[in-house]
């Protein structure tokens, strides 16, 4: 049975969130990355941030 709680909720996953996610899981605790978009990576994607610009 999943339980739905976490020692940490981080909204958004820019790579300040996303590092912050993995230092907390690697320290053990249990964490929840909520994103808004498809891809995670904020600003630091491979995807075309303003196309034909
Ligand atoms: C045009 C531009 C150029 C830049 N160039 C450079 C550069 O050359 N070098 C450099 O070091 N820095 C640069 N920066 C700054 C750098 O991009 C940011 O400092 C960095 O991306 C911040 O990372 P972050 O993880 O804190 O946030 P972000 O990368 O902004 O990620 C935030 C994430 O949170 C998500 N999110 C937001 N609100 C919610 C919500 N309510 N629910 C769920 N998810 C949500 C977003 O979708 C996003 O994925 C630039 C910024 C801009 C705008």
């Amino acid at each position: 049975m999943p339980t739905n709680t976490y020692d940490a909720i981080i909204i958004g996953a820019g790579h300040n969130g996303l590092v912050t996610a993995a230092y907390l899981a690697k320290a053990g605790y249990k964490v929840l990355v909520l994103e808004r978009r498809e891809i995670v990576g904020g600003c630091c994607i491979t995807e075309e941030l303003w196309p034909s610009v």
